[in-house]
């Protein structure tokens, strides 16, 4: 059973001038196996450093770290069984891809014809039957970051680490391995963890997403989970493009008020909030539940309100239109057949039913 579990795991640095610096505050979770699980966060946030204790590379100051069935503290990375890919590839450059494959096994002083047969079987899987002879600089930097992924599967190991495996490719090329190592997981039936500072690129390769910001996890959650229902303001902004807009309002019996406009709130919405009669809120709503009046299809005409628009950015299959509320930019993701252009003033419509409420202290979600 190839899982990963942290308990209670907690990363401190000391600085130069001994100042200690909590990088994983902390950490609970299960990775369980044959599972996809995606870390993400912002620059600094304890990504990789959790990445690397599961790999043994950096000693946790505290907690457990379980894979498979043992406790694997003290243990050296490589009797962790674990294989990582890392954001640099760190291919040999003087020695064949065949080698550059074949390196740690011939190290774990595996028989030959075995060493053989797992490079062919990972060159198959990989598409890199034809490249076997060449050396990494006459390889594509997509072939490359392949060869990086076949240096882990050669040695079967319980768990896959990918420590931001795209970032140096082109957008384009992103997209396409992205694909390639979805169906990878798919076909080797691994447990993967993968490290990202990319939204997308976590909400579609994670089965699960483990959301970080400065060392504490925010959320463990499905892709979709995480945004229909995210837990707090942070997982709000960081998942989803655009961004969900943040509004400033007031509950008052019953009903939302926003820059004096008010509508009447569903009753779920209306039980959640009932604590925050007379008091102030964040209303969280997503660009796609904001509609023009003139391109609302099947969508409540109930809750409506006018806007200046600032700026219409034309996409092609939608249009993003800003505008303001209160002191805050609001972006509306339209359809390209909705009218709107810079400083017109026209009616919006919001589909409440789709709207998150926030406490503005804790920026915890409510309802
Ligand atoms: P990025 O996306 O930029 O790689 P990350 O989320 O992976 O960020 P980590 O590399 O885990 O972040 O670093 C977390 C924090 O711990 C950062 O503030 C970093 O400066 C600090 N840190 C990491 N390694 C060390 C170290 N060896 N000594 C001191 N501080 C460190």
């Amino acid at each position: 059973m190839a899982r990963v579990e942290f308990r209670n795991v907690r990363k401190q640095f000391d600085d130069q001038n001994k100042q200690t610096f909590t990088a994983v505050a902390g950490s609970d979770f299960v990775i369980n196996d044959k599972e996809f699980v995606v870390f993400v966060g912002p620059s600094g946030c304890g990504k990789t450093t959790s990445l690397r204790m599961i790999a043994g590379l950096e000693q946790q100051t505290s907690g457990d770290i379980i894979i498979g069935e043992r406790i694997v503290n003290n243990l050296h990375p490589k009797d962790r069984d674990i294989a990582m890919v890392f954001q640099d590839y760190a291919l040999y450059p003087h020695m064949s891809i065949r080698e550059n494959l074949s390196f740690g096994l011939k190290n774990l002083k595996k028989p030959k014809d075995y060493i053989e047969k797992k490079v062919q079987e990972a060159a198959t899987i990989l598409g890199l039957e034809e490249m076997l002879e060449r050396k990494p600089r006459e390889l594509s930097g997509g072939q490359r970051q392949r060869v990086a992924v076949g240096r882990a599967i050669v040695r079967d190991p319980q768990v896959f680490l990918f420590d931001e495996p795209l970032s140096n490719l082109d957008a384009k090329l992103r997209i396409q391995m992205r694909v390639e190592l979805g169906e990878l997981h798919k076909r080797l039936g691994a447990t993967i963890v993968y490290v990202t500072h990319d939204q997308v690129e976590a909400m579609t390769l994670g089965e699960r997403i483990v959301v970080m910001n400065k060392g504490v996890i925010q959320q463990v959650a499905s892709p979709t989970e995480l945004y229909a229902n995210p837990k707090n303001m942070f997982v709000a902004g960081f998942i989803g493009s655009p961004a969900m807009n943040f509004i400033d309002a007031r509950i008052e019996q019953g009903r939302v008020v926003i820059d004096g406009a008010e509508f009447l709130l569903s009753e779920d919405a209306a039980a959640g909030l009932q604590g925050y009669n007379n008091r102030e809120i964040i209303l969280g709503i997503r660009p796609e539940h904001i509609y023009g009046d003139d391109f609302a299809p099947g969508v409540s005409t109930e809750h409506q309100m006018q806007a200046h628009i600032k700026v219409v950015e034309h996409l092609g299959s939608e249009n993003l239109v800003y505008f303001k509320i209160g002191s805050r930019t609001v972006t509306a993701k339209v359809h390209p057949e909705t009218k709107a252009y810079n400083n017109l003033d026209k009616q919006f419509i919001f589909d409440l039913s789709k709207a998150r409420y926030f406490d503005p202290a804790t920026e915890e979600r409510i309802v």
